[in-house]
């Protein structure tokens, strides 16, 4: 890998680092080390990393805000870190009078994505306030909140493979509940949302009244990943975990939230083994103890075989 790094580090605009720890870039502050912690300033580097990276045929993986990924104690392979592709928000275009396409950079975050709308009195995004995501992460998960969802927003994708970038309307893209079906290798460079002329006053309203419920109900004091389950249709996963009475159930420094039942915290040097335990633990219980099964929302990131 020390050699691809120092193929890498000749693209201008790129920054390589073998053997890089990952805990300090994910939310749950956990994880052993990537092997390559590649760093794209530019989209024309990041085109060429991914050209070169396709050539020799390495895998790699795909890092925004890291705050929905549990990595592996033993580390990974190859991490390609968005947060330099963040290019500030401009008003692309209108749909009307009052509907405007804003563009931005994947990598930059939503939570300034939101304070630059309201800036420019623009509405649209207030519920996803808290969520800590980049853009491009957002968009990946469908990322939602209080009724909507990335893809009630989103217009337009720029999409960058081996072959180049382009842009992709939304609608020919998969958008399910926590997920896309935006093809393995592609990676979202930028985003095109749709946005209304709004009041700021409704708006910091609204993302007040958002905020104090996230601070009311989620463990926002402990390093996590978010929701570790996706909601089964019978319900929140949370409910179903709280019923099972597994609220405070701890694996080493892995806990149960006794705040949000869904939620999985590090209460300071937790492993990836840990969290895993408890994830197996509640699986089985929920199985056993109502049928349903719990599929993960947070991403694993393993050694590939
Ligand atoms: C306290 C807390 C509260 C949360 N609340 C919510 C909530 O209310 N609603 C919600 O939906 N989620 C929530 N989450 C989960 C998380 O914030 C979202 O899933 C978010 O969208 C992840 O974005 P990210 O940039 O951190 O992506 P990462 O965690 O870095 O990556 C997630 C996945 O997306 C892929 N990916 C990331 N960026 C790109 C890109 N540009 N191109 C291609 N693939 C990419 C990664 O490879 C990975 O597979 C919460 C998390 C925390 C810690």
């Amino acid at each position: 890998m020390t050699l691809l790094c120092d193929e890498l580090n000749k693209i201008r605009g790129v920054e390589c680092v073998p053997e890089v720890a990952m805990a300090p870039y994910t939310s749950f502050r956990i994880g052993g080390a990537c092997k390559a912690f590649i760093r794209p300033f530019t989209l024309p580097a990041l085109e060429e990393v991914l050209a070169l990276l396709d050539v020799q045929d390495v895998p790699f993986r795909v890092l925004g805000r890291g705050s929905n990924l549990l990595v592996d104690d033993s580390g990974i392979g190859p991490v390609i870190c968005l947060d330099h592709l963040d290019s500030r928000p401009v008003i692309a275009g209108k749909q009307d009078d009052s509907t405007f396409i804003v563009q931005a950079g994947a990598g930059m975050r939503l939570q300034a994505l939101i304070a630059w709308t309201l800036k420019n009195s623009l509405t649209g995004l207030e519920p996803l306030a808290g969520i800590p995501a980049s853009l491009g992460g957002a968009i990946c998960m469908n990322a939602g909140a209080n009724g909507i969802s990335m893809n009630d927003v989103v217009d337009e994708l720029l999409l960058t493979g081996p072959g180049g970038s382009s842009w992709v309307a939304a609608s020919e893209i998969d958008f399910s509940y926590r997920s896309t079906n935006i093809p393995e290798g592609c990676l979202v460079t930028g985003a095109r949302i749709r946005l209304r002329k709004g009041s700021l006053k409704r708006s910091l309203k609204k993302i007040r009244s958002v905020m104090k419920k996230r601070c009311r109900t989620q463990p926002l004091g402990k390093a996590n990943a978010g929701c570790v389950f996706k909601n089964p249709d019978e319900g929140p996963a949370g409910s179903l975990i709280e019923q099972c009475g597994l609220k405070g159930l701890t694996v080493g420094k892995a806990q149960v939230s006794r705040l949000h039942a869904n939620f999985i915290v590090n209460l300071g040097g937790a492993t990836s083994t840990q969290v895993m335990d408890l994830i197996t633990i509640i699986q089985e219980k929920i199985k056993t103890e109502t049928g349903i099964e719990l599929r993960p929302e947070i991403h694993i990131w393993k050694e590939r075989a």
